[in-house]
């Protein structure tokens, strides 16, 4: 698995869709740039998110709030005092660690230790094996299974109420328990805060302390009865926008997971105190649905419910995801009640309330909302797709399987050789296409490794002009999955390209 990942990683470097940030200096870490393939792959997600949140829903409209916002904000949502994560550092190593995220390898770690017992006695008994009893009679594999889950849920209860010493003896427990985990000399654990300052004013005495937003949603709270009045909205209604957020995160690593400064897709719908159950179950569902519409199969996503829930929420959800490195968090949908508005309120002095005509009252609506990570829906729509193939001939090829609607090139046309007017008919043909698709133009190397490079791009089509297309107006066109070639008309390329593209 690790090796896959790497694959991914190496492949959108050298395919031109992700850089590491300001890499002529060394890269900055947890920073990524979106390179030429990667700006399209990236703006189609944004774009298939947009469509079906806003254009298919008569009562949810899109916002592009600013990413400086008052710095009132933040201590009104509740980020100042605690949008915190546990940190510990190790003396001897110097390395840093999110304490929660320590723990939950160190407890993964248990569990393989675990299966790594079945599998030899696998092994060994061969047909005799039996799972079940080979657990039920050996104590070791019992322990190190029970323990996983013991572990996450004490560390949840110790993360809630803030029992920052008892995070720490998780650490040193787990070290015993699993002793090729490492050192034993650890700092005491500290809250971090997450948010990344600036200041905003020129003099030192005037500057005002800023922070920039960790996450989308606020923006939309406080904009909440702009668009409720101006929009002339009526609950239940949604506000939906996508836009940058950043968070310092203590560790930053599998790759764009888990970024320092990243992009949010997210959706505030407001509605009724006491209907919010029936909008979070009916959202959990639709975006769901929403994640199986690309195709990418249904085993790879799960559910997780959260038991713990965070203060303002009162039914938390993640849609996770089968990422190379397993199951992890995708989607959030939260039913977040009235905290943020009513926080608002206490903080600017200002009414957020609604006027129901149908209730005749005034009331501060509740909250749900689904909040995606643009990044992680890249990795995971990249990873996915990314295939390595044996063919009939016993040779390999690299295949993005892109969802057609994502792919960042639609059809690659090329003239089979460099002369004979063939390129000009190609460019003829780009001519045509452009206007509703985007479309590639290659004429370097043999035909063959040009279809290669474009199963690597996760280009759908090949357009090939030869030199029948001079007399008969048709053209080759090949398909990505199947590497089927069809010869069809010119003039029914943009129909045929449009079918399997559209959304
Ligand atoms: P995690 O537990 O993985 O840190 P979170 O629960 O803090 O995530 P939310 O605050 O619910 O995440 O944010 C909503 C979504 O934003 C997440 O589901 C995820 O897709 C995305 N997201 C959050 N933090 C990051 C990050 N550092 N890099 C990339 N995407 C992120």
């Amino acid at each position: 698995q690790e090796d896959i990942f790497k694959n991914v990683i190496s492949h959108a470097k050298e395919y031109g869709f992700i850089f590491p940030s300001s890499e002529i200096y060394d890269g900055l870490s947890a920073v990524y740039d979106y390179a030429q393939n990667g700006v399209e792959l990236k703006k189609n997600i944004r774009d298939y998110w947009w469509k079906s949140m806003v254009q298919m829903h008569e009562n949810i409209v899109g916002l592009d709030s600013s990413i400086l916002m008052h710095p009132t904000t933040w201590k009104a949502s509740g980020h100042v005092d605690a949008f915190n994560d546990p940190l510990i550092d190790n003396k001897d190593s110097k390395k840093r660690y999110r304490a929660d995220v320590l723990i939950e390898d160190y407890a993964e770690k248990l569990n393989i230790k675990a299966l790594k017992e079945i599998e030899k006695a696998r092994v060994r008994f061969g047909d005799a094996f039996d799972e079940a009893e080979f657990v039920a009679t050996n104590t070791r594999v019992i322990a190190y299974k029970d323990k996983e889950r013991a572990i996450l849920e004490r560390l949840a209860t110790s993360l809630e109420k803030e029992d920052l010493e008892d995070v720490k003896a998780l650490i040193e427990e787990l070290e015993i328990a699993c002793p090729e985990t490492g050192s034993r000399n650890w700092t005491e654990v500290r809250q971090f805060n997450l948010m990344f300052g600036t200041k905003l004013g020129a003099s030192a005495d005037t500057a005002m302390d800023l922070y920039l937003r960790p996450e989308t949603a606020q923006g939309i709270f406080v904009n909440f009865l702009n668009v409720q009045k101006t929009g002339r909205m009526k609950i239940p209604f949604g506000i939906a926008q996508t836009g940058k957020a950043f968070r310092n995160e203590i560790v930053a690593r599998q790759f764009i997971f888990r970024m320092r400064e990243f992009e949010q897709m997210e959706m505030q719908f407001f509605v009724r105190p006491g209907e919010e159950m029936k909008h979070y179950e009916f959202w959990k569902e639709t975006r769901l649905k929403w994640h199986l519409s690309l195709g990418l199969g249904k085993e790879n996503y799960r559910f997780h419910d959260h038991e713990k829930l965070a203060h303002y929420a009162n039914a938390a959800a993640d849609i996770e995801f089968n990422f190379p490195f397993g199951f992890k968090e995708l989607e959030g949908i939260h039913s977040r009640t009235d905290f943020d508005l009513k926080a608002h309120e206490k903080f600017s002095g200002k009414k957020l309330q609604y006027f129901d005509t149908e209730l005749n009252k005034n009331y501060v609506p509740y909250v749900v909302e689904t909040s995606v990570g643009l990044d992680r829906m890249f990795l995971a729509v990249f990873a996915t797709s990314l295939k390595e193939e044996t063919l009939e001939d016993g040779s390999t090829r690299t295949v993005l399987r892109l969802p057609s609607v994502l792919a960042p090139t639609k059809a690659a046309v090329l003239p089979l050789v460099k002369k004979d007017g063939l390129p000009e008919i190609a460019h003829k043909i780009i001519e045509d296409l452009k206007w509703d698709f985007s479309v590639a133009y290659d004429e370097k190397d043999a035909v063959g490794r040009r279809y290669r490079r474009q199963d690597a791009l996760g280009t759908p089509f090949c357009i090939t002009v030869d030199h029948q297309t001079i007399e008969d107006q048709t053209v080759t066109i090949r398909h990505r999955d199947t590497m089927k070639q069809d010869r069809v008309k010119i003039t029914d390329l943009n129909a045929l390209i449009q079918n399997e593209v559209a959304v």
